[in-house]
């Protein structure tokens, strides 16, 4: 009966029971399951605001979804549509203006390269699998971010598609309190269709990565958290303990390896960036690869998995890095990282999104790979110990690597969080659209 009355979108609607449903309702956790109503394939704009007018008339919330690498805050999709944007892969970039303009379906690496070819670099994170739209619209930290600050504040503009089935455009002059709530506030606001978003000048850098093994762990992260003062914010670096699997993916000399590996990418000459990490060098890395680089290097630096896989994830913004207990929760986990905060992250530029700075020196990640109830156990156990160890030095979160449903009134200054709700009041009363962290209407 549903189908009879569903728009006819170009790539359509997907009902359980299609043989593409488990596909079309996938993401890259694969711990998680995710059981919406429907999941809606639009192939532009215009298909989006049908799919958003249909589930309004069914009386059914709308979850945006780009890539599933943020499945697990929004829960229960029961009386739910999954409204995948992955069709929307415009892709268009304007090198004299530093600009570009890409659907909501498309993810870093279709722009990485692009972009390298004319000397230009976006403010990516670790994977050139994640998709723009939902690392921009939570935060975005990456190699650049100590320098330029988080990728939703380089945001110059949305579209998207109201809980009325409107399409705006929103940029500091229209609507500006949407353009304000959507840089930080994530997908509570509306379907987002395109972003346009500024790019930087990077035509080499210093970047590569120190191997140790993985008996080194504790040196490395003690020389490495002493050196954190001294460095300038030009030079991101991020310390991690990685047990790399024994898959093609993974560099030879790696594969299989458990490491402990600092990668880096300094905006500026190879001298300044050798000497900046002398101490760390100093500890004598089995492999070193740094060397000028173009920027397109940072887009699979971290060497992070492409393919979807089991895990379970934990992380906080912290003051302070109880090494030993880092060291030994990374006995258990896949990989233990930290990255260098601080520089423009911590500092809120005129204009900025709600999502304006972020606390803490350093953001401590860890991640398990779960095969069976017994590695979950395990895991759980690790993530467990990993975050009681960070407790007393909790500076807050980073919404965008939280990975089951929150409260999220703590993820932002009060009276932040009080003109978020106002914003989603205004626009979606009715709580049409369900966002990684709900922000309910006021
Ligand atoms: C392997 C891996 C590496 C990562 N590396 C980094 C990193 O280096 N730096 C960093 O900051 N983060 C990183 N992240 C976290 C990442 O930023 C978040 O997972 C982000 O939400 C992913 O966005 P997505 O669109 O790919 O995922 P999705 O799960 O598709 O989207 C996440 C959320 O964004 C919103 N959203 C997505 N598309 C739209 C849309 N068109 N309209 C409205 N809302 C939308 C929705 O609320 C959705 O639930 C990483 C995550 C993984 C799994």
């Amino acid at each position: 009966m549903l189908s009879a009355t569903l728009p006819s979108l170009s790539a359509g609607f997907v009902l359980p029971g299609d043989p593409s449903w488990d596909h079309a309702r996938s993401g890259f956790n694969l711990t998680l399951d995710q059981h919406p109503a429907a999941v809606a394939l639009p192939a532009d704009a215009r298909d989006v605001a049908a799919a958003v007018n249909y589930a309004r008339a069914a009386g059914w919330r709308v979850a945006p979804q780009a890539t599933g690498h943020n499945q697990g805050p929004l829960g229960d999709l029961e009386g739910t549509l999954l409204l995948n944007v992955s069709g929307l892969q415009e892709v268009r970039v304007d090198p004299g203006a530093r600009r570009v303009r890409v659907g909501a379906g498309v993810k870093w690496e279709r722009v990485v390269g692009r972009l390298n070819a004319y000397g230009l670099a976006g403010l990516h994170g670790s994977s050139p699998d994640v998709g723009i739209a939902g690392y921009s619209l939570g935060g975005g930290i990456g190699w650049l971010s100590r320098k330029y600050g988080m990728q939703a504040n380089a945001v110059t503009a949305f579209e998207l598609v109201l809980a009325d089935g409107r399409l705006v455009r929103t940029d500091p002059d229209h609507h500006p309190d949407l353009f304000w709530a959507l840089r930080g506030g994530g997908g509570n606001f509306g379907v987002v269709t395109a972003i346009e978003f500024e790019v930087k000048p990077v035509d080499q850098l210093y970047a590569g990565a120190l191997f140790f093994e993985a008996e080194r762990s504790g040196d490395m992260l003690d020389a490495w958290t002493a050196l954190l003062p001294h460095l300038p914010e030009e030079l991101m670096s991020w310390a991690s303990i990685i047990h790399f699997p024994p898959i093609p993916d993974v560099p030879e000399f790696a594969r299989g390896r458990s490491l402990a590996v600092i990668m880096a990418a300094h905006l500026g000459s190879e001298a300044e960036g050798r000497d900046l990490l002398a101490p760390l060098r100093a500890l004598g890395p089995v492999r070193d690869t740094f060397a000028m680089v173009p920027p397109i290097v940072l887009s699979d630096l971290a060497m992070d998995p492409l393919d979807p896989l089991p895990f379970q994830l934990s992380h906080g913004l912290v003051d302070a890095l109880p090494v030993d207990a880092m060291v030994a929760a990374s006995e258990t986990l896949t990989l233990v990282q930290f990255r260098h905060m601080g520089g423009a992250l911590a500092r809120e530029t005129p204009g900025a999104g709600a999502r304006a700075t972020l606390p803490g020196e350093i953001c401590a990640m860890a991640l398990g790979v779960v095969m069976d109830e017994e590695s979950g156990r395990a895991v759980r156990g690790a993530l467990h110990a990993f975050d009681a160890a960070l407790r007393p030095h909790r500076a807050g979160d980073y919404p965008n690597f939280v990975e089951e449903p929150s409260d999220a009134s703590g993820f932002f200054a009060p009276g932040v969080w009080q003109r978020l709700r106002e914003v989603k009041g205004r626009f979606d009363p009715t709580d049409l659209f369900a966002g990684n962290h709900h922000i309910p209407p006021a």
